[in-house]
């Protein structure tokens, strides 16, 4: 094991701060109200004025990964009577479907391949042919290729033809400036250990309260129930139903302080789009060409062809990034040889500089 850290240039788990991890130092008592009522309860408030400016939503707090809150949304929201349609150009938006399949929800898909945008006249004609779709559920941020995908237009289909709104806001929400109540969002999901910067642990929920009380009873698992999970928290001010990820928790309360000394969504947005702008610039230099265009681009992550050196290999291009202290990502598209870079959390542009002159290094470095 290193004990010297390395920058994860990976979307979750990233480089958090020394201070975040600091506040892991401490046992939490689950029940106690200097935990439940002090911590949880602030951060479920944050969450809800993050999303947006206007009342009427709650956060939900989750046990697990930024899945199992997806999962839990699509489990408890959409009843037995109810129908799907899932809009997907990528890994995170088959992995709703595949969801779909094993809870046995009602649903429909749009796949619209991995590099290319939902067309939302499509998705007009898909609502108009089909009256048993009552959702819609869409990630915002596809974090396999780093598309950013047009929630607005989405959103103005789901307000016309009056469809419950869920979106995977996973790797945007924090670093994306977004109101929710704007975008008529019912369900938001994202995780800890993205955009705002805590560690993993656990997931969140921010939804309209009307949406969650109509959530009650649908849920196909005990412990991926949402509607009770948000019952439990809400009559037991910050109580979890099961163990809590204590430490998770505290590490993330003060991620959401700095997140306002950075100077709140905003700037963090900023911070993110100087970076990914630099180091695309500095790739391109390089001769290294994007996966996608820059209109259809994500200031979080970044996919890049392979470069084309003769005996060119991925793991020995990691190990020789990882070895200069920067930990990079293997590609997800199936169509497309390629590899990502993140550039969310601890990272600033001059670790961009660096990464850049490392990575120089690293294409033409053989065994
Ligand atoms: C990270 C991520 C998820 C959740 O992945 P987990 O591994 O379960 O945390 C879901 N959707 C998107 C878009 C993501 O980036």
């Amino acid at each position: 094991m290193r004990t010297k850290n390395y920058l994860l240039l990976t979307p979750g788990p990233l480089t958090t701060s020394k201070t975040v991890k600091e506040a892991m130092l401490f046992d939490s008592c689950t029940w106690d109200d200097d935990y439940n009522l002090d911590v949880v309860q602030s951060i479920r408030q944050q969450l809800v004025e993050l999303a947006s400016a206007k009342s009427g939503y709650s956060a939900v707090l989750l046990q697990g990964s930024g899945s199992y809150a997806v999962e839990s949304v699509l489990g408890s929201a959409v009843g037995v009577t109810d129908k799907v349609l899932i809009i997907s150009n990528g890994a995170y938006g088959s992995r709703m479907v595949e969801m779909a399949q094993r809870l046995e929800i009602n649903h429909c898909v749009y796949d619209c391949g991995e590099v290319s945008l939902p067309d939302v006249h499509w998705i007009a004609q898909l609502l108009q042919q089909d009256s048993a779709i009552t959702h819609i559920a869409m990630v915002h941020c596809e974090t396999t290729t780093g598309i950013l995908n047009p929630i607005e237009n989405v959103a103005k289909l789901a307000k016309q033809y009056q469809k419950r709104y869920i979106v995977d806001a996973m790797s945007s929400f924090g670093g994306i400036p977004m109101d929710i109540a704007e975008l008529n969002i019912d369900f938001l999901i994202s995780s800890a250990n993205k955009c705002i910067q805590g560690v993993p642990g656990f997931a969140f929920v921010i939804a309209r309260t009307d949406a969650l009380e109509q959530c009650k009873g649908h849920s196909r698992s005990l412990s991926l129930d949402l509607y009770a999970q948000w019952r439990c928290m809400e009559d037991y001010h910050g109580k979890w139903r099961f163990t809590s990820p204590t430490h998770t928790v505290l590490a993330f309360a003060q991620a959401l302080k700095e997140l306002s000394e950075e100077g709140g969504i905003a700037a963090r947005f900023q911070r993110y789009q100087q970076n990914q702008q630099k180091l695309v610039a500095g790739m391109r230099a390089l001769g290294f060409t994007t996966l996608l265009e820059d209109g259809v681009h994500s200031p979080i992550i970044t996919a890049f062809y392979s470069p084309s050196v003769p005996d060119y290999q991925f793991n020995i291009f990691y190990q020789h990034l990882k070895a200069e202290g920067f930990v990079i990502y293997p590609g997800k598209v199936s169509q497309s040889d390629c590899f990502r870079i993140g550039n969310i959390g601890e990272v600033y542009e001059r670790d961009i500089d660096t990464l850049l002159v490392a990575i120089e290094k690293a294409i033409y470095w053989k065994e």
